[in-house]
Formats: C-alpha cells, structure tokens, sequence
C-alpha cells in the first residue's frame, strides 16, 4: 500500500533544512534523492567486497563480479530485454548516445538522413550533429506545438527510405511531454530506419518494456531513478549491438591484443573498456529493487494526482504561464511569471528552502520555439506531498509580490 510518509522516512536527505525552513525537492527531474536503502548498499561495497572485476580469482574479486553481473540482470528484467548481454553499463545517457553516434560514424554516408525532434536535451542533439558533420548526413527535425507536443503529421513527411536513424526522448525533460514513441518507432522501421530514445525522463515514472516497443535503441542514467550519479545503461538489441564498432578502446574489451591485430570481446565487454563503476552498477540495480518494491503503477498514479494538484494551483495565480500543456505529461511543470525573471524567481524559492531548476534545462531550441531565456521547472516525484506544493504555491506568490 502507497504510504507516502512512510516512504519519505527512507530518503535521509528529505529531513534537512535549507536556509532555515525544511527542505522541498522539486528538481527531480534534474537528479533524485537516495535512499538509505540504495546509500547502505554503497556502503556495503565499500565496506566489505570492493576489487576490481572479472578477471580476479581471489574471493573479493569474485564477489563484486557475481554483484556487478545481478545488477547487469536486474536491469534486463526491469526494461524486459531479451538478453543480459544487450544490457550495456555506461556512465549515463550522455554516454549512451554518443556511443551509439559514435558507432553510426561508420555505417552512414553523405546524403542518408538521420531524425531528430524539436523537444530534446543537447544531449541528445549535439553527438548528432557531430555525427552529421563528420559523416555528411542530413540532420532532419521533428517540429512541434504550442501544447509542447511532437507534430506526428510532420514527422510522417520527413521518413523516407534515405532515413537511417531516428532519435527522441521518451519524456521531455523541459515540458514533461510524453512522446507517441510507439508510433515513432512503427513508422521508423517501416523505411527500414532504426530508433534510439532517450529514456532519461522516463525512467523515473514508466517501466518501458524494450521488446514491447521493438526499440533498437534506449538509454537511462540511474541518477534519474533513485540510483548513483555517474552510472547508467545503454539497451541495444544484439543485432545492432553486434554490428556497431567499439566506442572505447582498453582493458576488458578485448579478446586478445597483438602489436599486429586486437580482436574484441564478446557483448556486453566489447562496449565497457577499463574499470567501470562497479560500486554504482551494484547500487543502479538496488535502485530498481527499491521502486519496484514501491511500484510503477502506485508512482504513476500518485504523481498524475501531485500534478494535477499544483497545475491548478499555479494557475490559480495571476500572470503565471505553464509551458508544456499536454495531455500526455508527466509531473514536471515549467511555468514563467509574467515577464519576472526565472533566475529571480528561483533565487526567492531557494531562499523558502525549495529547490526548484530556473534556466533553459539543456534544451535551449525549446527555449526559442517560446521565444523565453528560460523557465523555472517543478519537477515531482513519488517522495513529494501536496503540503510542499503548497509551499511551492506560497513561495511563487511571494516571489511575485517581491519582483513586480
Ligand atoms: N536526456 C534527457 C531527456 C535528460 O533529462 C538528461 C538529464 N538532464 C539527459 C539526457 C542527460 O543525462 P546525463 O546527464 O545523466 O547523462
């Protein structure tokens, strides 16, 4: 049963004060708390079994593999991958996309096109305008809406047999648009094109099941869902995986190394070269444990409520505009008042000890389509409660009262 007290009791950080008041954490969609749950697991590591992996033979050694290999499969049971060796550890979505980019570099040639969409992070545009450049494909761009939503009928046009690759977020981490990826990716493999998304937003709210969505492609930072910053995981389906070149080169890709010729390991090592961070692919996995213990259907629906609650609330205040009206969002509310600053706005929230992200949030072409320097975003997660919102809604009002 959903208890949200009795949830927050397991986040040790959500009991501090900020400037004197007590703390309310709305910037989740930048980074989530921890619990203690996933913080003793950390510990744990570093208390009792850290060594380095795989090709150890003394018991530690083995110890932290056999940990490191569960977490691989836990993440493969969680997104429902056919395989463990599909599963790719990275240091998060950042890495994710441009191993991916970087592996394209060599199956694309001038005139393919690649597709991108109007409402992404630079993260997952620019190592693709990076690839663009080296490789001379035609960088296409999925327009959108006022409501903050990808125009599908647009998209249709753009699709043609010269598409090699499509690439979009599942969650729009400025908006909190839900993306049609199911259509998306239908569409995309009908001209023979394959699909990346970005899951940076959605793993936090929605239990994407890979195989499901016939995605070739999808990338997740386990900061994003009560796990380690610094630690994440690419999803490639083992035909694509197979196909693409090392990303990196070093120790533990390798199957063996000549001056005269290096051949490479098997998936999932071919992709994870040098030590990894085996302390945070331990901890990614107990993040997984710790919110499915909780559940993605208990979140979800709680979070719809949170959102529902401060979006009429907010609007409740004169002169404040959300951006990003969507229908299909998630709890993320990135609102302007009246022409008041972001940044002045935050610093007032931040000064009532509520962290709340003010800026353009890594996605600036969005920024521009609403002809704004930036937002300031609430984002929800399941540990928030209707009283911080009312802070929140407080908070806002006097915010106003002070810069008018
Ligand atoms: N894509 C989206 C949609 C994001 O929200 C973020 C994080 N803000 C990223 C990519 C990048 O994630 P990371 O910094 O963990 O690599």
């Amino acid at each position: 049963m959903f208890n949200v007290e009795n949830i927050r009791k397991d986040f040790p950080i959500l009991s501090r004060k900020v400037n004197g008041k007590p703390l309310v954490y709305f910037d989740n969609a930048a980074t989530s708390q921890t619990p203690q749950q996933v913080i003793d697991v950390i510990v744990d590591y570093y208390s009792n079994y850290n060594a380095n992996i795989h090709r150890g033979v003394h018991t530690l050694s083995q110890e932290a593999t056999d940990k490191y290999e569960q977490a691989r499969k836990k993440i493969q049971a969680h997104f429902n991958a056919k395989f463990a060796h599909e599963i790719i550890f990275t240091s998060g979505t950042t890495h994710g996309i441009n191993l991916v980019a970087n592996g394209f570099s060599s199956l694309l040639k001038k005139g393919d096109e690649i597709i991108v969409s109007a409402l992404e992070h630079h993260s997952n545009i620019v190592p693709w305008q990076m690839l663009s450049e080296r490789t001379g494909a035609i960088l296409k761009v999925i327009p959108m809406n006022l409501d903050g939503e990808l125009v599908m009928s647009e998209y249709d046009k753009l699709l043609s047999k010269n598409t090699k690759l499509v690439f979009v977020n599942h969650i729009s981490n400025a908006l909190g648009t839900i993306n049609p990826i199911e259509y998306i990716i239908e569409k995309a493999h009908q001209v023979g094109a394959a699909v990346l998304v970005d899951g940076a937003q959605s793993c936090p709210h929605i239990k994407p099941d890979v195989q499901a969505l016939d995605v070739d492609f999808y990338v997740v930072s386990a900061h994003k869902m009560c796990g380690p910053t610094g630690q994440g995981m690419l999803y490639g389906k083992e035909s694509w995986l197979k196909k693409l070149p090392p990303y990196q080169g070093g120790g533990e890709m390798i199957a063996e190394v000549t001056f005269e010729k290096t051949t490479y390991a098997e998936l999932p090592h071919k992709f994870e070269a040098g030590t990894p961070n085996i302390c945070g692919g331990i901890a990614f996995g107990a993040a997984i444990d710790y919110m499915n213990a909780i559940g993605f259907d208990a979140i979800a629906t709680y979070e719809h409520d949170l959102l529902e609650y401060a979006t009429k609330k907010l609007l409740d205040i004169e002169g404040l505009k959300i951006y990003g009206t969507s229908k299909h969002k998630t709890s993320v509310i990135s609102f302007n008042l009246e022409s008041i600053h972001p940044y002045d706005v935050g610093t007032i929230l931040d000064k009532l000890g509520i962290a709340a992200r003010t800026g353009h949030h890594c996605a600036q072409p969005i920024m521009d389509y609403f002809k704004i320097p930036g937002t300031v975003r609430a984002s929800f997660a399941f540990y928030n409660t209707k009283a911080e919102i009312d802070a929140l809604v407080e908070g806002v009002k006097k915010a106003k009262t002070m810069l008018s």
